[in-house]
Order: structure tokens, then C-alpha cells, then sequence
């Protein structure tokens, strides 16, 4: 079943797909407006929440409180550092096999899972030392 999207969630989703990493609500909203895609705050942040909810976009929150937005597609992991906020993406997923097993297990059906790994980047640690 394919869902139907209204322009604006459309826009979202291809505004998305050409970004490489996780971009904020404030980030889409300034990015559509240099595409001549004027949209309200309001309806970006609606229409990320409607897509949230079909398992299209995956959200995850900096230490800093900042919620970056990126396609659930992209399965990355990340290292990030709780002094600067540096975030780096890790490519190993050790969890595939265990979601399978969960989603089965739970009969629950799991759109993503997020990993995250928190401590002192080497700029940051370093500086400590
Ligand atoms: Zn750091
Ligand atoms: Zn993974």
C-alpha cells in the first residue's frame, strides 16, 4: 500500500533524498525557500510528523536538543560527542539480524532503529588530557 502525500510532504521527501546527512525542520524550511518552495514552519514540522508516523523519516535528537531529519532508508549509525557535538557516521549495524528477530518475536513492525554511541571526540578528549 502506497501512501498519498500532499504537495508539501512530497517536497520534504525530495528535499531529503538529495541530502546526505540529517537536516533540521529550520534547515528544510530555509532549504525550500532558496528552491522558491515557500512553505510555513508549521506545515514543515506537521508534514515531517505525518512521515515520521509512515516510517518514511526517521528523526534523531543532538545532545544540544536539535532534531535532524533525514530518509529512514539511510541505516547509519553515529559516534557523537557530548562536549562539541561532533557527530561522525559509523557503517557497521550489528542489529539487523535482531531486528528480524524482534519484529517476529513482538509481530511488531519496525520501520528503523536508531545507534548511537556517546562520549569525547579526539579533539575533545585530548584537550581534557
Ligand atoms: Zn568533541
Ligand atoms: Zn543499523
Amino acid at each position: 500500500m502506497k501512501a498519498i502525500h500532499t504537495r508539501s510532504q512530497q517536497r520534504i521527501l525530495t528535499l531529503l533524498k538529495t541530502t546526505k546527512k540529517g537536516i533540521s525542520a529550520q534547515e528544510i524550511y530555509v532549504e525550500l525557500r532558496s528552491l522558491n518552495q515557500n512553505m510555513g514552519l508549521a506545515t514543515v514540522y506537521r508534514s515531517l510528523e505525518t512521515l515520521k508516523l509512515e516510517g518514511l523519516v526517521q528523526m534523531r535528537r543532538l545532545g544540544n536538543g536539535e532534531a535532524l531529519y533525514s530518509l529512514t532508508k539511510q541505516d547509519k549509525h553515529h559516534l557523537t560527542c557530548l562536549q562539541c557535538g561532533t557527530s561522525v557516521t559509523i557503517n557497521q549495524c550489528p542489529a539487523h539480524g535482531l531486528e528480524e528477530q524482534l519484529q517476529e518475536k513482538h509481530n511488531f513492525k519496525i520501520f528503523y532503529h536508531t545507534l548511537e554511541f556517546f562520549g569525547l571526540c579526539q579533539k575533545c578528549h585530548s584537550l581534557e588530557g
